[in-house]
């Protein structure tokens, strides 16, 4: 069962970060001459406060505080629970990513040395011209840019790549954000479809190009296809559909939502013309965030500088990117991602370890009779689709609170994230939980199966 103690300190650490807060907006009101009378007053009454809040931190003792900032409650789920939610697990900050945020919280902080040609991926200080080559060289590719989340680079490239009525090749378990990218730019896509195992393969996909061909006399103009969709996370065929896409000479978009931060991504050997990453999903990393990389052949199209000029005014804005609209991320979200990517990248070795925790997991759920793994197994991904209709949820059929008894288990546990009042099929991430954590939740999700007699194996 959940410590209160610990529930209490996690309060207590809150109204110490947002009594700092009050602290240092006392700094910003003042002259940089010093403190007033009264400044001095609410800096002192301030610090004490402080102080007192740190005994009952160390003690854990004392009254939970209200830590509501307006309408908004502090948000402790991470401090509180073990989140096995599917899409947060690898967006989740690091300690470095917080203080990035805590200091450049304020609206256009990446702009304070911002010198000619004035754009983002230029500026020197912070080191954002640097975080660029270094964001192209992670993923083995020449250039990249970060983007407002994945959607807005597959958007980049379909706005340069498609006109009106052309089609795109995406796979049947893409992501609504690739259909809705591939609408913007007027384009229409056409889904290869899986084989009996749920996979994308490269046979599939050249089908479907010819398909293509014979009824619309034209080629696909760009092929999308995500490494690891979202539904399963079922590993498809990324390598082999870029030769076929070589092949055809048509240009092949890899969607890493689910892999560009938390396993290698090599963009030469994959053969890729495009890469897309997400910075919330997967990059420890503020939302919206992502990364867009290409090769310098390609991006002298999708970067393509502005060629507008003022009717009146005769006015240019030179080296501004259309696509991007000048900058992109002018803040804590990017630097949230610079301060999180030295440990990011480091991740991505630990890799194998992470998908062992998801077997070992798993494998703990399928002792309970009834329950099935919907993803491809063994898994070689932490996100996987569960199906407890043969266990889990033949409690809930009876039980009063119906499908929520099973998120009152777990929560009750210190365990969230899964779809709450589900109990048939679900999905869960285990990314970045310690091994403690692993076989903390597993033993959970057993000791609810055995206090409503399901059978274990
Ligand atoms: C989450 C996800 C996206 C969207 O990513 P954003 O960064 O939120 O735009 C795209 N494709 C796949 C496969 C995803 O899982």
């Amino acid at each position: 069962m959940r410590s209160l103690k610990k529930e209490l300190q996690i309060q207590k650490t809150y109204e110490m970060l947002f009594a700092l807060e009050d602290l240092r907006e006392i700094f910003r009101q003042s002259l940089p001459t010093g403190f007033s009378d009264k400044e001095q007053e609410d800096f002192s009454n301030t610090a004490n406060r402080i102080k007192s809040i740190l005994s009952e931190l160390e003690t854990g003792e004392g009254k939970p505080a209200c830590n509501r900032v307006g309408c908004l409650d502090a948000r402790t789920r991470e401090e509180e629970f073990i989140n096995i939610h599917p899409i947060q697990a690898a967006g989740r900050l690091t300690p470095e990513g917080r203080k990035a945020v805590i200091s450049y919280g304020d609206g256009y902080s990446t702009c304070d040395y911002c010198r000619k040609p004035f754009r983002l991926d230029k500026i020197t200080r912070p080191p954002i011209e640097e975080f660029h080559q270094d964001l192209a060289k992670f993923l083995n590719m020449e250039q990249a840019r970060v983007v407002p989340g994945a959607r807005r680079g597959f958007q980049v490239v379909t706005q340069s790549l498609v006109e009106r009525g052309e089609s795109v090749i995406v796979s049947a378990l893409a992501h609504y954000t690739e259909f809705l990218a591939v609408e913007v730019a007027g384009g229409v896509v056409k889904e290869v479809p899986p084989d009996q195992e749920n996979i994308i393969t490269a046979e599939a996909t050249a089908l479907k190009i010819d398909e293509v061909k014979a009824k619309t006399g034209k080629l696909p103009k760009l092929i999308m296809i995500d490494h690891y969709d979202y539904q399963f996370a079922n590993e498809h065929d990324v390598h082999g559909i870029s030769k076929v896409a070589r092949e055809y000479g048509i240009p092949f978009l890899y969607n890493g939502a689910y892999t560009v931060g938390v396993m290698p991504v090599d963009g030469k050997k994959i053969g890729a013309d495009f890469i897309v990453g997400s910075g919330h999903k997967s990059m420890a990393s503020v939302a919206p965030s992502g990364v867009l990389a290409t090769t310098d052949e390609w991006a002298k199209k999708i970067f393509r500088t502005t060629q507008m000029v003022g009717d009146l005014t005769k006015r240019k804005f030179g080296v501004k990117e259309v696509e991007n609209l000048g900058c992109t991320l002018m803040g804590a979200t990017l630097l949230s991602m610079i301060a999180s990517f030295p440990r990011v990248r480091a991740r991505t070795a630990s890799w194998e370890e992470e998908v062992k925790k998801s077997n070992y997991f798993l494998e703990q759920l399928l002792k309970i009779q009834g329950s099935n793994v919907l993803s491809e197994w063994p898994r070689r991904h932490t996100l996987t689709k569960v199906d407890t209709t043969g266990s889990f949820d033949t409690v809930a059929k009876t039980h009063k609170r119906r499908g929520f008894f099973f998120s009152d288990e777990l929560k009750e546990r210190g365990i969230i994230g899964e779809f709450a009042g589900a109990t048939r099929t679900w999905k869960l991430n285990t990314y970045g939980l310690t091994w403690e954590q692993i076989k903390y939740t597993a033993d959970a999700l057993l000791d609810i199966a055995k206090k409503y007699g399901l059978s274990i194996n």
